[in-house]
């Protein structure tokens, strides 16, 4: 899809199945509005086509394309009560009243706010807006549901609750759902798949697990995960299957799955702080490992955020980013020993950021 010079979503390739909940997330500016908007049948790609349960629908506006949508700002109409705006598409649609009314109360039963209904939306809450914006989306029984940041006007206690209800109406209508955030965690913790995407492109689409578990590319890696993962430069060591750090300390084997590579191969190294294993003045706070390398660093900072704490350590390698047990977590300037097993090792090429994997 261009937009002049501007190419806003590039060969975007990709199937949502019936029923899945479907996570478009991506940096600021990388085309997920843009990939929602085409899907509402807002823009026509000036490339490419879209299919709904196989027919093209490039051409098919967006009325008649069964897909209900929720905007950010949830775009009700401020001087209609919460009951005409869940029924203003039926009304459009010329359904007979009563009819309306029934369908209007299931909806408000299905997002709980029946006793709202007579509101408008000034004397609603962020989330019951939220809701009244969702039971308008789904009254006409659409195919798909597009949701637009659906979390980012809530405060953090309510966009909890609306992360479950949210997960909780659509599995009740089971409606196939694409979602748009730039948020990971909301991606994570609502998406049956997330669609990770960079400057128009696809880069993974996967489950959660898979993506955090095993990213295909650096840039899923870095992207996915609070503390974020540490990247060490690295090479092959002599015998193929060990990993040296820069000035050679050996880190670890390489992991079984991956095949020898020529020695001196650089590699990019990923380790997420929760990977390492601390050992600090003699005194094993982890499990000795059986891992060959042990890297000696010094804590530096150390950032409690409850029952885990987050170290930053110096060692020969630059300084890395370790999370460990808050009661086991050591203080600034004692000296630690790092290790990790190799099975936890993200292995990235250094030029193209492809896993190695
Ligand atoms: P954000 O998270 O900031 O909302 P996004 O991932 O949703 O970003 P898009 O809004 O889809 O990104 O924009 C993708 C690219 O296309 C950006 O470079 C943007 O500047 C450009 N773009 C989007 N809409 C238009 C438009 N109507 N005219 C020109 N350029 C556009």
């Amino acid at each position: 899809m261009r937009f002049g010079d501007v190419t806003a979503v590039d060969r975007l390739d990709a199937v949502i199945e019936s029923g899945e909940l479907v996570a478009l997330l991506g940096p600021s500016g990388c085309g997920k509005t843009t990939t929602l908007f085409l899907l509402a049948g807002l823009y026509r790609p000036t490339a490419g086509v879209i299919r709904f349960d196989g027919a093209v629908v490039n051409d098919v506006p967006p009325e008649r394309r069964e897909i209900g949508m929720v905007f950010q700002n949830y775009a009700l109409y401020p001087h209609m009560t919460a009951f005409d705006n869940i029924a203003f598409p039926l009304k459009v649609q010329k359904i007979p009243k009563n009819r309306r009314r029934e369908m209007v109360l299931e909806m408000a039963r299905l997002v709980r706010i029946e006793s709202l209904l007579e509101r408008k939306p000034a004397q609603l809450s962020g989330g019951q807006q939220q809701r009244v914006a969702i039971a308008r989306a789904l009254v006409k029984r659409p195919k798909l549901l597009l949701l637009d940041e659906p979390l980012s006007n809530l405060d953090a206690r309510l966009r909890l609750e609306m992360r479950e209800e949210i997960r909780r109406i659509v599995s009740n209508v089971g409606i196939t759902t694409v979602f748009v955030t730039h948020d990971q965690e909301e991606a994570m913790s609502l998406a049956d798949r997330i669609l990770l995407m960079r400057e128009g492109r696809k880069v993974q689409c996967d489950a959660p697990d898979m993506l955090y578990l095993r990213p295909a590319h650096r840039f899923v890696a870095e992207f996915l995960g609070n503390p974020p993962i540490n990247l060490l430069s690295a090479r092959v060591g002599a015998g193929g299957r060990c990993l040296l750090l820069n000035g050679g300390t050996p880190l670890t084997d390489l992991p079984e799955d991956i095949e020898p590579l020529p020695p001196e191969t650089p590699v990019v190294v990923g380790i997420r702080p929760e990977d390492f294993r601390l050992e600090a003045a003699g005194v094993a706070l982890g499990d000795p490992s059986a891992c060959r390398g042990k890297i000696a660093g010094r804590v530096a900072v150390r950032e409690t955020t409850g029952r885990e704490t987050l170290l930053r350590v110096e060692t020969c390698a630059g300084a890395v980013r370790v999370l460990a047990p808050t009661g086991k977590a050591p203080h600034p300037g004692t000296a630690v020993v790092l290790t990790v097993e190799p099975s936890a090792l993200h292995l990235f090429h250094p030029e193209t950021g492809e896993s190695l994997r």
